[in-house]
C-alpha cells in the first residue's frame, strides 16, 4: 500500500510515514490515538498507481484505475470514433436513404463528412477536437475501461 500526502503531494511507502500521537484525554494515565502523517506533517490518504503511466494518485482522482492526464492524452477524434463504435445509438433517418445504405456505409459516409469538416478550417478542426473530448469525458470510467481493453488486445 502506498500513500499520498494531502499537503505536499509526496508519494510515501508505509515505512516513510511518521507516527504521531494525539492525546484524547489524560484520564487513567492518558488516552491517545496514533495516526500516520507525511514527513511534512500533512495528513495522508491511500494512493493507487495509474494503470497506464504508473504514477500514484489519490484514489478519488483515478477513473477505473486511470489518471486524468492519461485520459486527456487519449481524448482524440480518432479514439472517439473508435470508442463510439462500442457505444451505438439509434437514430431516425429518411426511410428511403436508410434503404439505400447499410449502417456500415452510413457510418463511413459520416466519418468522411467529419474528416472533410476537420480539413475545412482550423476552427472546425478545433470544434471536432473539443467535441471528442467532451463526448469522451461524459463517462471517464467507461473510457478508461475501453482504453485498457484495447491495450489488452494489443492494438495500441
Ligand atoms: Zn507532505
Ligand atoms: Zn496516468
Amino acid at each position: 500500500m502506498k500513500y499520498i500526502c494531502d499537503d505536499c503531494g509526496s508519494v510515501l511507502d508505509e515505512d516513510d510515514l511518521r507516527t504521531e500521537r494525539s492525546y484524547v484525554s489524560d484520564y487513567m494515565g492518558g488516552c491517545y490515538e496514533d495516526y500516520s502523517v507525511c514527513h511534512c506533517g500533512g495528513s495522508v490518504s491511500e494512493a493507487s498507481a495509474c494503470d497506464i503511466c504508473g504514477e500514484y494518485f489519490h484514489d478519488d482522482d483515478l477513473y477505473s484505475g486511470v489518471c486524468e492526464d492519461c485520459l486527456k492524452d487519449e481524448m482524440t477524434v480518432d479514439n472517439a470514433i473508435k470508442a463510439g463504435a462500442d457505444a451505438k445509438l439509434e437514430v431516425e433517418i429518411n426511410g428511403f436513404l436508410a434503404s439505400c445504405f447499410t449502417p456500415e456505409q452510413i457510418e463511413e459516409l459520416l466519418i468522411k463528412a467529419l474528416e472533410e469538416k476537420i480539413d475545412s478550417s482550423d476552427e472546425a478542426a478545433n470544434a471536432a477536437i473539443d467535441k471528442a473530448e467532451e463526448w469522451l469525458s461524459e463517462d471517464k470510467s467507461w473510457f478508461a475501461d475501453w482504453l485498457k481493453s484495447r491495450a489488452d488486445e494489443g492494438n495500441v
